[in-house]
């Protein structure tokens, strides 16, 4: 299983990377368009690997309900299994309290150095938002960004705005959403091709949206 020990600094591999992703999100659940989006970063930045970071607790949703971290991380990890250059990070789910971006790339930090570029890629909609992200003048030093859209949704101000640290993806994929699956397993409509096989069995099993 392609997981990082708790203690970052622990794995070897980890101080070879000169170039990375982090894939943040809240993954309820893990989807193909978060897959698709990871993988295709991977290679149009020539990422040597993508770290997929689910958060423990979002820090701008403190009263929505999120499901248990034991089953998005579960999900997560069952979702990566196939694919060598992705990772699990348990960071954030190690770090008690609201889940600041910051204070994870920091993290990171003190365990590449700055030599290595680390890429944060997470949905356009997020990064929309990054005004009111913590620390975010700080936060924006730290990496680049890779914010992840569907085709037609209109970034171009945001692009001049941080022309310098964000990146632009258009994926088709990203018609799917979370919000979206869960309410088709609440309502009893087919999952299939949009989560992998090992995570739809994995919600049914655990009765996860119902
Ligand atoms: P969100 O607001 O729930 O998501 C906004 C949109 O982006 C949704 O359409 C979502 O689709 C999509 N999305 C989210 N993560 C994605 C990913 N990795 N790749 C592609 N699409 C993605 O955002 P969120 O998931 O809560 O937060 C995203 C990341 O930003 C997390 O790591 C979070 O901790 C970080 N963040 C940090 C701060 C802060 O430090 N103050 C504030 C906000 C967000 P799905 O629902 O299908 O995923």
């Amino acid at each position: 299983m392609n997981k990082i020990p708790k203690e970052l600094s622990k794995d070897s591999n980890h101080k070879n990377s000169d170039r990375f992703g982090i894939m943040g999100g809240v993954f309820d659940p893990i989807h193909i368009g978060h897959l698709f989006t990871a993988e295709e970063a991977r290679i149009r930045l020539k990422l040597s690997k993508v770290i997929f970071v689910p958060c423990l607790q979002p820090s701008h949703k403190r009263n929505d309900f999120v499901t248990d971290i034991k089953h998005r991380l579960e999900m997560t990890y069952r979702a990566i299994e196939d694919n060598p250059f992705f990772e699990v990070s348990e960071i954030e789910v190690n770090r008690p309290g609201p889940s600041y971006t910051i204070d994870t790339i920091k993290e990171f930090r003190k365990i590449y150095g700055w030599r290595t570029d680390i890429f944060f890629i997470t949905g356009a909609d997020a990064f929309l938002e990054i005004d009111s992200w913590y620390k975010k003048d700080e936060l924006l030093k730290l990496c680049q960004f890779v914010a992840a859209t569907r085709p037609g949704y209109d970034l171009d101000k945001l692009h001049d705005n941080f022309k310098n640290v964000l990146n632009i993806m258009e994926i088709p994929a990203l018609a799917i959403s979370s919000t979206d699956i869960r309410f088709r397993v609440k309502n009893n409509l087919s999952i299939k091709y949009i989560v992998l096989d090992v995570v739809k069995d994995y919600i049914y099993e655990n009765r996860l949206y119902l």
